[in-house]
């Protein structure tokens, strides 16, 4: 597929000071130039107007980008089934789904194991090492918050990206090196630095995250503010905030009220106070420049797929609500946007760590 070749240069904002926990993300890029073709690094940017909607899906028909494996699912099955069998499983299952070990009980839920779209994070991961016996193997992230999955990739000498004084050291990767991206993604600016440095990206970024990826894109095509439903230091939801142009992420319902308070200048329940002390309790979790004056007039909902689908929708039905209120239900289209963007496997699981 022939794509345009285009000098571009761009800058993102990544602060540091916004993605604390292991998920620490590159600091502020200055604005540098990249050769974008489809035969090498295959970036097309528009040099003052970056977009990073364009950026991915060039980036996706690259050479260098692999996202659906290398047809080696029979080389890597019995590595598969193991991830799926223990001692303890096997005895629950004999047991009527519950046994007791000592004073502790335990019992199989109901929904249990790998969600599709970690199997096939991992099934991808395990193909790309047979795939590149000899490369270096990178990861820019645990694949899958799994330790015993996370160390048979090391055994396959997969390494993470070191972290140092909380940002990833990618000065270790080289030009022939293979990087993987885990299930829950990675932000935009790692994919540039990858996309430059010109190595094999196998991304096994989940369908799922994507779809949510796709949804505060178009947020950012109507102008609309996305409200990313997650916890600020997540890596999902640090990619997926790099994927949106003006965002604010609340982790839960009550964060929620107190946006939605402000929105309705203290009409709702008075949780919220001044634009001051506003900016003071979301500092770690807006984009740069956010003034909830200006940039709550117009708001679609997002979510990290892993919170409770109840939550979202809750929040989705307060906001909707909150600008019913402010702009009228008849106007109520160019002030709200919402798409469904929950991932079913979440849904499935979650509730039945509650029961
Ligand atoms: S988004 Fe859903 S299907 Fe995808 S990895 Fe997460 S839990 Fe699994």
């Amino acid at each position: 597929m022939a794509i345009s070749l285009q000098l571009c240069r761009f800058s993102i904002r990544i602060g540091s000071d916004n993605f604390g926990g292991r998920s620490e993300a590159l600091p502020f890029r200055k604005p540098i130039s990249v050769r974008c073709s489809t035969d090498s690094t295959s970036v097309v940017v528009d040099p003052d107007n970056f977009d990073a909607k364009s950026f991915r899906h060039n980036l996706t028909r690259s050479k260098n980008y692999n996202r659906k494996g290398f047809g080696r699912k029979e080389e890597t099955l019995e590595l598969m089934n193991r991830e799926y069998t223990s001692d303890i499983l096997k005895k629950l299952k004999e047991n009527g789904n519950e046994y007791t070990w000592g004073n502790v009980t335990v019992k199989l839920a109901e929904a249990y194991g790998f969600c599709w779209g970690v199997e096939r994070a991992v099934q991808i991961a395990y193909e790309a090492r047979k795939q590149f016996p000899d490369e270096k193997i990178w990861i820019t992230n645990e694949i899958i918050h799994n330790p015993t999955v996370n160390k048979r990739l090391e055994e396959m000498e997969v390494k993470t990206i070191p972290v140092e004084g909380g940002k990833k050291q990618f000065d270790v990767v080289n030009k022939d090196d293979v990087v993987v991206l885990p299930a829950f993604g990675a932000a935009v600016d790692e994919m540039l630095v990858l996309n430059d440095k010109n190595v094999q990206i196998v991304d096994t970024t989940c369908p799922w995250v994507t779809k949510v990826w796709n949804s505060v894109e178009k947020h950012q095509k109507g102008d609309y503010t996305s409200i990313i439903h997650g916890k600020y230091s997540h890596e999902e939801t640090i990619a997926t905030a790099s994927f949106a142009a003006t965002y604010i992420i609340v982790k839960d319902m009550t964060e929620a009220m107190y946006v939605c308070d402000y929105i309705l200048g203290g009409e709702l329940n008075g949780a919220s106070s001044t634009k001051e002390a506003f900016m003071e309790k979301f500092k770690h979790a807006t984009s740069e420049g956010f003034d909830p004056d200006h940039d709550l007039v117009k708001l679609g909902v997002a979510n990290q797929t892993t919170m409770l689908k109840g939550e979202t929708e809750e929040i989705g039905k307060l906001v909707e609500r909150t600008m019913m209120q402010k702009y009228g239900v008849k106007n109520i289209n160019d002030h709200f946007l919402s798409f469904n963007t929950i991932c079913d496997a979440t849904q499935v699981r979650a509730p039945r760590c509650y029961v």
